[in-house]
């Protein structure tokens, strides 16, 4: 049950045989930073110290109504021996939509930056060299406060950790695509345009659904007909038509992904064309049956660019494309990790 805590940074040996090991989200680097908000006194400087567990009162606000928000984005090892952070303004960005949706207090960006700059700065040895590897920077908000009352908290605590990504295979293979009949992830008027812990734990029921069908991920459906394909656990979907890429719009229940509008601007760039479009289930099986859709993949921090392999109803399931990584998929994740890596100019001036 408790944190693996290691006292003091670990020696360079271990961490170097640890960081060759593939794997993800149980391994963390010596440090993060904290800071501390109240109602009275506001946020109060960050303080950057070695990783430890915190001490929080059994009626801490998190653990009884859920104010606990999340970001989560990454640095690269650059070939000139640098670490950049990839878009490190536009989660800021979110995190504060996601803070102002759920009654929480705004961290404002440029502390937000300075929180995952000092991080990546301070545990830069923990950033992995290899292309397709990379330092997941994970901040989050929490209510902190000890109280009971079902209002919002007077004290938070936001806190930045960080995770070496050292995925087993350099390209993500194939996923197969649970489409759930049952299940909702978001409303209209709910939290599914941020990013707050309850949209999580409650998609894991379906997740468990999908897992059942030989899937690996649900395809989340609109809430009102449940005919619209909106994304994907964690991740937002595009569709190849020929040249053409369609990705569903932002009809105010989907995640407004990073990676979703990367994938939307480099696309112009390699001279296909783009449309925010609403796509239904019925849409996207006739679609790869009669051939006019010849890819689908997934988008977003954690894997780049995954292709969609197969997708699964109650009615049946259906290929996309011969099932494999399409040529249009390889070559937007390509275009993609050439700029983490520096291996092509930074352009759109993503890196920071
Ligand atoms: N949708 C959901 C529900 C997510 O959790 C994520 C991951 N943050 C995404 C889409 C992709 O967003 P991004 O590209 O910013 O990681």
């Amino acid at each position: 049950m408790t944190a693996p805590e290691h006292a003091g940074p670990r020696p360079a040996e271990e961490r170097e045989a640890l960081l060759r090991m593939p794997g993800f989200g149980s391994l963390w680097s010596d440090h993060m930073v904290t800071a501390r908000w109240t109602a009275g006194d506001g946020w109060q400087p960050a303080r950057t110290g070695p990783l430890a567990a915190f001490s929080l009162h059994p009626a801490t606000m998190a653990f009884h109504y859920g104010q606990t928000i999340f970001e989560g984005l990454k640095a690269f090892w650059r070939p000139d021996g640098q670490r950049a952070l990839f878009r490190p303004g536009d989660h800021a960005r979110r995190f504060a939509r996601s803070a102002r949706r759920m009654a929480m207090p705004e961290l404002p960006a440029d502390a937000f930056l300075a929180a995952v700059a000092a991080l990546t700065r301070i545990d830069r040895e923990w950033v992995p060299q290899a292309r397709g590897h990379s330092f997941y920077l994970r901040p989050f908000m929490i209510a902190s406060e000890t109280h009971l009352s079902n209002r919002p908290a007077e004290e938070y605590l936001f806190a930045v950790i960080g995770s070496p990504a050292r995925p087993a295979t350099a390209e993500p293979a194939p996923i197969r695509l649970w489409a759930s009949p049952e299940y909702v992830r978001a409303a209209d008027g709910g939290t599914g345009t941020i990013k707050c812990g309850g949209n999580y734990g409650g998609s894991y029921l379906a997740q468990r659904e999908a897992a059942e069908h030989g899937c690996h991920q649900v395809v989340w459906l609109d809430a009102r007909e449940r005919r619209y394909v909106e994304e994907v656990g964690g991740s937002n979907l595009f569709f190849v038509e020929g040249d053409r890429l369609v990705t569903p719009p932002l009809s105010g229940t989907l995640l407004a992904g990073v990676t979703r509008d990367s994938i939307l601007r480099l696309a112009g760039r390699l001279g296909l064309a783009v449309a925010e479009a609403p796509v239904t289930l019925e849409d996207w099986e006739r679609g790869c049956r009669d051939g006019r859709i010849t890819e689908t993949f997934a988008c977003g921090t954690a894997r780049a660019v995954a292709p969609v392999g197969h997708a699964v109803t109650p009615d049946g399931e259906w290929a996309i494309g011969d099932g494999g990584t399409g040529p249009v998929t390889r070559r937007l994740l390509n275009a993609l990790l050439d700029i983490h890596y520096g291996h092509a100019p930074d352009d759109f001036g993503w890196l920071h």
